[in-house]
């Protein structure tokens, strides 16, 4: 049978879907991701991309953090493509559980999606350091230099940098959709980055299907393993009524 007939069948037999997902999901918006040919692993900078956006490297050389993180990681523009809207789509059809995302993006919301669990935060959330002032993303993309609060404190973006922790709430809750789901879709991830990597574990179920376009560590392990754009797969296997054997 056609995999993306396979992957039809399976999404209209079942009702607990979780998908997991990473930067691949936002490259057809025009966000680029870390590890792919034109990823941002790829470039030239005086720092490695990962040295960059660390915990110690915020707070040893927050001008070039904040340089970086403007340049490279907000796309205020961007908007989402077609595997957000699938997605959200199948949300409001009750058929998802959730989306477990690496993506510090919103476009999950942004499409419509209303249960997402972001693990490495969200680009759209900013606190001050010193008073815990909320600041929306406009304190980062209007200002230059390091971007500081009313008080003097530095802001700090709500993102888990390299060194950071991961929120235990979103882990627990995460832990729970893997753990009651019937199927887990994972796409648009090279598996490289833990503790996140290391969630889809908690799945016990049968159908794991993996959506990519390089391969991946869990290859092995899933049961229908579609190598191909996000989007494009998603969009016809959520929206399209017929598709040829
Ligand atoms: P990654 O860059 O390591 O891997 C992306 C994977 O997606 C690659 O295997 C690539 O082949 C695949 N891919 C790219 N475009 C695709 C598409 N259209 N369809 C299918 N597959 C596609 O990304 P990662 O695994 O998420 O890990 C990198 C870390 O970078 C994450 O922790 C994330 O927080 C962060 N990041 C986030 C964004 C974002 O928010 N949009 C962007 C860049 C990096």
């Amino acid at each position: 049978m056609d995999k993306i007939k396979q992957l039809r069948e399976t999404i209209k037999n079942n009702n607990q879907i979780v998908f997991f997902g990473g930067a691949g999901v936002s490259t057809e918006s025009g966000i680029p991701d870390f590890r792919s040919a034109d990823g941002l692993y790829r470039q030239e900078y005086r720092y490695p991309p990962e040295q960059i956006i660390s915990h110690s490297f915020f707070y040893s050389h927050p001008s070039e953090f904040y340089e970086f993180y403007r340049a490279k990681m907000i796309f205020p523009d961007a908007k989402p493509n077609k595997a957000h809207l699938a997605l959200a789509k199948l949300e409001q059809e009750g058929k998802l559980l959730g989306v477990i995302t690496q993506n510090i993006d919103g476009l999950h919301q942004m499409a419509g999606s209303k249960h997402v669990m972001e693990l490495h935060g969200s680009v759209y959330r900013n606190y001050c350091q010193k008073c815990g002032k909320f600041y929306e993303v406009t304190a980062i993309t209007q200002t230059r230099g390091v971007p500081k609060c009313s008080c003097g404190g530095t802001i700090k973006p709500d993102v888990v940098l390299y060194e950071e922790s991961l929120d235990e709430a979103t882990i627990y809750q995460s832990v729970q959709w893997l753990r009651q789901a019937e199927v887990l879709i994972i796409g648009g991830t090279s598996l490289a980055v833990y503790p996140a990597a290391g969630l889809i574990n908690y799945y016990q179920g049968n159908h794991l299907i993996l959506i990519n376009k390089s391969p991946t560590p869990m290859d092995d392990r899933a049961d229908l393993l579609i190598e191909g754009s996000i989007g494009e797969v998603l969009d016809q296997a959520v929206n399209i009524e017929t598709i040829a054997d």
